[in-house]
């Protein structure tokens, strides 16, 4: 009878989330800066209904456009007008979607994506487990009044200084908390059986791992909408919802009047009281005890990302800053010998994508002087959907990055 209610409650929600069948992701590469101009003038033309997954920066680094069938022929004949090639990186986006998580199963599993109850209740479960090592701590609320919940894992006596990790700023990012969730596993079992590494960290750091910055967004993905990225509160004075809650960060944050951008950020900086809220909680740790690494982890892309957003002025920490990003890389990449490659973008966020401002990096850095704070895009490089299959990868890989970033910062 359970069996059958669950199987009941899934098909209902999965019939009432929007379907994207027959959406395709066309992919175009400027090759120089003409054919860059091009595409300036292309996102110009059809910003309004298409979503620019990756949008136009510089030479070589490709732009990827999500297109419902109703806008396709536009959309490509506007391509054709400018004489670029595309490439279909995806073409029904609703068949990923259907395959994306490969052992469906109700309840917490670590190679599957997890439900916000789920993860939750998986947090809970972590701290009874292991309660001299792992405690659940409420560090934000939402607008729905939900609560944003870290890990903090401590070996030892806790008051040590912090390292800061988090996932899930963005509800569609779904392989970030997946990935948090995994290396949380590794650390914490790593800690019991002795890994010298585990217990170095731990002994000397007090963790927070982060899986869902935005829990109204990520619900939202799993009840309404796959493809949601901001945050959930309404706008006044228009039809859209939501703000890009990562930028929404009080630093070099910038106006702007268009509301239903993916990446509006918000009437004020620190308008979104998820931001504000566990902005509060980091600094209070960084005043009392000290943050010593943060990172942000999204999706797509295989980028590992220095400060600063808003400006491609190299910061006065930037040589510091590229040494511990390169090593996490390499020590992220021999994993699985070279099945995913982040060398080659490696580097400021202003220059590896684009131009940013009001960013979590910009504030943890800028205005707490968290020297080590990077912004990753984590697996793969041409989709939001990913299979679950590769969550364990992307959590074993991470995890190695995680390590030479963490084992840096000990004092
Ligand atoms: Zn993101």
């Amino acid at each position: 009878m359970f069996r059958v209610l669950t199987f009941a409650v899934l098909l209902a929600s999965a019939l009432a989330a929007k379907k994207y069948n027959g959406y395709k992701v066309l992919r175009v590469t400027p090759k120089n800066d003409q054919e860059l101009g091009k595409l300036f003038s292309l996102k110009d033309t059809v910003k309004d209904y298409v979503d620019f997954w990756k949008s136009p920066t510089t030479v070589d680094r490709p732009v990827d456009m999500l297109i419902s069938p109703l806008h396709q022929d536009l959309v490509v004949g506007q391509i054709n007008r400018r004489n670029l090639e595309f490439e279909v990186t995806v073409q029904d986006l609703q068949k990923d979607i259907d395959g994306e998580r490969v052992e469906a199963v109700p309840g917490f599993s670590y190679t599957d994506y997890n439900t916000l109850d789920t993860i939750n209740n998986w947090m809970d479960d972590l701290a009874l487990s292991y309660p001299n090592l792992v405690e659940v701590v409420d560090v934000g609320s939402s607008y729905e009044g939900r609560t944003i919940r870290a890990l903090k894992i401590s070996g030892g006596t806790g008051g040590k200084p912090v390292v800061w990790y988090e996932g899930g700023i963005h509800a569609r990012e779904w392989i970030s908390p997946a990935t948090i969730i995994y290396m949380t596993k590794l650390l914490v079992e790593g800690y019991v059986a002795n890994d010298l590494d585990a217990r170095d960290i731990l002994d000397n750091l007090d963790v927070y791992m982060l899986p869902v910055y935005n829990v109204d967004g990520y619900e939202f993905t799993w009840t309404d909408d796959r493809m949601w990225r901001k945050t959930r509160k309404p706008l006044p004075l228009s039809s859209c919802y939501g703000v890009d809650p990562n930028r929404n960060w009080d630093y070099e944050w910038v106006a702007s009047s268009i509301k239903c951008s993916e990446t509006y950020p918000g009437p004020n900086a620190f308008s979104e009281i998820e931001v504000s809220s566990v902005t509060d909680h980091i600094q209070k740790l960084n005043n009392e005890r000290g943050v010593l690494a943060f990172i942000d982890f999204h999706a797509y892309g295989e980028m590992w990302m220095t400060p600063c957003g808003y400006t491609e002025t190299l910061p006065p920490d930037y040589a510091e800053q590229i040494d511990v990003a390169t090593r996490s890389v390499s020590a992220l990449q021999s994993v699985y010998d070279g099945e995913t490659v982040y060398h080659t973008n490696l580097g400021p966020i202003a220059t590896v994508i684009y131009e940013a401002h009001g960013s979590s990096v910009d504030w943890t850095y800028g205005e707490l002087g968290i020297v080590h704070s990077y912004a990753v895009e984590l697996r793969n490089t041409r989709s939001f959907i990913i299979s679950s299959a590769y969550i364990e990868k992307s959590g074993r890989e991470t995890y190695e990055a995680l390590k030479v970033t963490s084992l840096h910062v000990i004092p």
